[in-house]
């Protein structure tokens, strides 16, 4: 029976697998042409500054989303990984790139007040040599404010410690682009390397904030803070679910703030209507 039970969990594995790789295939090949088709769309999640006594909404970051003619919504969480792995996130990381410029050129002739844009990276886009180039091409066409648009990249960029990623990040900041270091603290970064980064701003990434109750988690952060202060970094945090949650980072005396607690991602329309209706 013992045969008989290995052989079935075999079987079941391997649909299982089968059905993995048939979606995997099917999504990579619908992504090569979701570009040209413009399935692809942004959605913008505010970020609060909490600094001061009011809370007032200072950019949003901007988060992709693929609208599949058959599957509806899928999750960047399942295809930015298909999109690296086959190249295509070079073309579909121009694409983010445009279409935040386009939406923060229409921004700055729409509104008195500064919202800034922050634009995710992938570590495959900061091993082209001529995205930097490619990017102040475009900041020109659209005549952007180049201090607005901040760009997230992740520690795994900086991993292998390529050349090519540290000179693109720094002609970036010539420009006078910011840099934010992501998801931080899942990783593997010390701070004697965050010192040596081009870097503006520390994202602490959202599982740390789960777990604010536990004191020693808390301890972490405060001083992860402080130093960071230090160092002149500014520091966002991420997943804020909780009015408790969001006092505690106010204590600690983080700058901004990003969570469903204030704002889920949203489409533009619904962000404008928050900015139109809210003078903060
Ligand atoms: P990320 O850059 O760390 O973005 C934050 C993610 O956390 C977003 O997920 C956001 O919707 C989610 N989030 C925000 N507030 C909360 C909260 O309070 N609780 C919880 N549980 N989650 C929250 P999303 O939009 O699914 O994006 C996932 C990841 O996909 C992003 O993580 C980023 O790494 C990647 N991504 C998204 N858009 C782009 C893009 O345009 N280009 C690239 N290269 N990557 C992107
Ligand atoms: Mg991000
Ligand atoms: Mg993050
Ligand atoms: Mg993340």
């Amino acid at each position: 029976s013992n045969i008989f039970l290995d052989d079935l969990s075999f079987q079941i594995y391997n649909k299982q697998m089968y059905l993995d790789k048939l979606e995997y295939e099917n999504l990579k090949r619908d992504l090569r042409s979701a570009v040209k088709k413009e399935e692809f769309k942004l959605y913008y999640q505010p970020k609060i500054n909490i600094n001061e006594n009011q809370n007032k909404i200072s950019g949003v970051e901007a988060l992709i989303r693929w609208n599949h003619p058959t599957l509806g919504l899928v999750s960047p969480q399942k295809f930015i990984k298909i999109a690296e792995e086959s190249f295509l996130i070079r073309e579909i990381g121009d694409w983010v790139i445009e279409e935040a410029f386009k939406q923060l050129s229409s921004w700055q002739n729409k509104y008195d007040r500064d919202l800034g844009i922050s634009v995710n990276l992938s570590p495959l886009e900061l091993c082209d040599k001529n995205k930097a180039a490619r990017i102040k091409k475009l900041s020109q066409k659209y005549q952007i404010r180049r201090e607005l648009i901040e760009f997230e990249i992740t520690e795994n960029a900086l991993l292998d410690n390529r050349s090519d990623t540290i000179k693109i990040l720094k002609e970036l900041k010539n420009l006078d682009f910011s840099i934010a270091l992501d998801d931080f603290g899942i990783g593997y970064s010390s701070f004697s390397y965050l010192s040596r980064l081009p870097i503006d701003t520390l994202k602490i990434d959202k599982s740390f904030i789960g777990k604010l109750s536990d004191s020693k988690n808390m301890i972490l952060i405060d001083s992860l803070i402080e130093l960071s202060h230090k160092m002149n970094l500014k520091v966002i945090a991420e997943g804020i679910e909780s009015s408790e949650q969001l006092k505690t980072m106010k204590k600690l005396k983080c700058d901004e703030i990003q969570g469903y607690y204030f704002y889920k991602p949203l489409p533009v329309d619904q962000f404008e209507k928050i900015i139109e209706k809210n003078y903060y």
